[in-house]
């Protein structure tokens, strides 16, 4: 399954920030799609790509 989690930490102030359409059985989000987030604090839109698998031990880079 490649469902993006409920709640990420806001990238901009380290907030929680909500999954504006959680994945269903029906509708589950496919790698490629865009997982859209609010933060609850702040208010931004975070959009985070579903990647097809998860790899405990890519590096992250974030220059
Ligand atoms: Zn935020």
């Amino acid at each position: 399954m490649a469902n993006p989690s409920a709640t990420i930490t806001c990238p901009g102030c380290g907030g929680e920030a909500h999954l504006l359409q959680p994945a269903t059985d029906e509708e589950p989000y496919e790698p490629g799609e865009v997982a859209a987030y609010r933060c609850a604090d702040c208010g931004d839109r975070v959009d985070v790509p579903v990647s097809d698998d998860e790899d405990d031990g890519r590096p992250e880079d974030d220059g």
